[in-house]
């Protein structure tokens, strides 16, 4: 075949370094174990999703990047994001995430069943301390050393956080060490993880603790509705109004 003659070849596709950094996220195979399971879970599958291809790789962020709102969860749903690729999409903890972030103007739909529902995050956006889905729901402490550089890379990223709402003690863990706050304030000085507290760090961003959304705090009242939204509500005051 002859070649054209006077055709520019096509642009190199350029991503942006947040886009790059997931790109390479989702081939990661640092933890063996949690590549064993993910990808178990996604042949094996749920009967209620036998006819689904599952993910069955590690979950990127989700969101807007230039996000005042930082969310950060645990890990994938075996049969959620691991089966659907996107943050908290798939399974009952993300009907109440998305339902919350919709309600508070971060999300333009209340649901999120698929990664091609055409939803958008608005100021908002999704991590988690481990992004490959876990055998009962637990990583190993080295399993979240391994994939805290993911985290640490992407709070780079995201310059213009100002909220961080840590959804659980394991997301509030990790974002304090993923962000360097950790070692910084040191044992003393560290926030505790208790249900609505808010601590302003030092460089001014507000880290706000609520209970995960898991079934097994939502189910148990542990988590009620009304907590998990004065939660949401709160946050959208300091966004919008500056008030703590
Ligand atoms: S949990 Fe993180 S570090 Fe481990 S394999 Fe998945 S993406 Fe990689």
């Amino acid at each position: 075949m002859r070649e054209a003659v006077g055709v520019p070849p096509p642009p190199p596709l350029s991503l942006t370094p947040l886009e790059e950094l997931n790109r390479r996220l989702v081939s990661c195979r640092r933890c063996p174990r949690l590549v064993a399971h993910r990808e178990r879970i996604a042949r094996e599958k749920k009967r209620e999703y036998r006819d689904w291809t599952y993910w069955g790789k590690p979950v990127p962020g989700f969101g807007d990047p230039d996000a005042r709102l930082l969310l950060v969860g645990l890990a994938p749903g075996a049969h959620g994001s691991n089966r659907t690729g996107r943050m908290f999409t798939g399974d009952a903890s993300g009907d109440w995430l998305y339902q919350a972030l919709h309600r508070f103007g971060f999300a333009s739909r209340p649901t999120s069943r698929s990664a091609d529902d055409d939803l958008t995050l608005t100021d908002c956006y999704i991590t988690a301390a481990a992004r490959c889905a876990p055998p009962g729901n637990k990583p190993t402490h080295q399993e979240f050393d391994n994939c805290r550089p993911h985290l640490v890379r992407e709070l780079e990223l995201l310059t213009n956080v100002r909220v961080v709402l840590a959804l659980g003690r394991i997301g509030h863990e990790a974002w304090l060490r993923a962000s360097g706050w950790w070692s910084r304030l040191g044992g003393r000085g560290r926030p505790r993880f208790r249900h609505g507290t808010m601590t302003r760090l030092p460089d001014g961003t507000l880290l706000v603790c609520t209970y995960h959304p898991s079934r097994q705090n939502t189910n148990t009242g542990k988590l009620t509705r009304r907590m998990w939204y004065a939660v949401f509500r709160r946050a959208r005051r300091i966004l919008d109004d500056g008030e703590t």
